[in-house]
């Protein structure tokens, strides 16, 4: 009874800022649980509704927060002096 479950916590979704949803697809035996991360929005409200793949819990947590948005393109060709 000393097992805790870890529960890491989602960033929300970095484009439109809404709660990241877990939803569970099933065990790959284990401790693995596969999961699939999505955008809570609606795919109007979200400019890409950006949903991870279905994978290992801790590998859809990484991709889910990699999912950044690209910022302005990075184009400063500024040469130190
Ligand atoms: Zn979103």
């Amino acid at each position: 009874m000393s097992r805790t479950t870890r529960n890491p916590k989602l960033l929300p979704c970095p484009f439109c800022g809404s709660k990241a949803r877990r939803v569970a697809r099933g065990c790959l035996g284990g401790d693995i649980t596969l999961i699939q991360i999505t955008c809570s929005a609606r795919p109007t409200q979200c400019p890409v509704q950006p949903t991870t793949p279905t994978l290992p819990r801790d590998a859809a947590i990484k991709v889910w927060h990699a999912r950044a948005p690209r910022s302005a393109p990075a184009t400063q060709t500024e040469t130190p002096n």
